[in-house]
């Protein structure tokens, strides 16, 4: 089965072959502002699995100081992707997991960087949790 997934205003889309993993609940302020939520939830796949479907032109990004880079639809905002220098050496991505319109079924397996969490949102699963990267 093929996952797919693609953005608000639908114009960016893509599909990925395997969803490799890992997937973490990712609680760190880069995460909190650039989703604009408690916490994100990005999937680690190869890039070799991962193929645009429609709007690549679309797709802009921000370079942070920590030389990690966010993708998102430069149309409707929608958060897409990220990469660290960890992924780049490994030649894998990580996709924002809410995004998918159709996906295999899977699970996120930890949360990591609870160091810095919001006082609004209490965790009540019984998944690892990291004060800052997975350990
Ligand atoms: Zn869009
Ligand atoms: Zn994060």
């Amino acid at each position: 089965m093929k996952n797919t997934g693609s953005c608000l205003c639908k114009k960016l889309s893509f599909e990925v072959e395997k969803l490799q993993g890992p997937i973490g609940h990712c609680h760190c302020k880069m995460c909190q502002k650039f989703h604009g939520a408690a916490f994100s939830t990005f999937v680690e796949v190869k890039r070799s699995d991962f193929n645009w479907l429609s709007g690549e032109e679309l797709l802009s990004s921000y370079h942070a100081d920590n030389d990690t880079i966010r993708s998102f639809c430069s149309c409707c905002g929608s958060s897409l992707l990220f990469e660290s220098k960890y992924n780049r050496s490994g030649s894998t991505i990580e996709i924002a997991l809410a995004i998918f319109d159709s996906i295999e079924v899977i699970h996120a397996d930890a949360h990591i960087y609870t160091e810095s969490k919001v006082d609004w949102f209490d965790i009540n699963d019984n998944l690892p949790q990291h004060r800052q990267y997975r350990t």
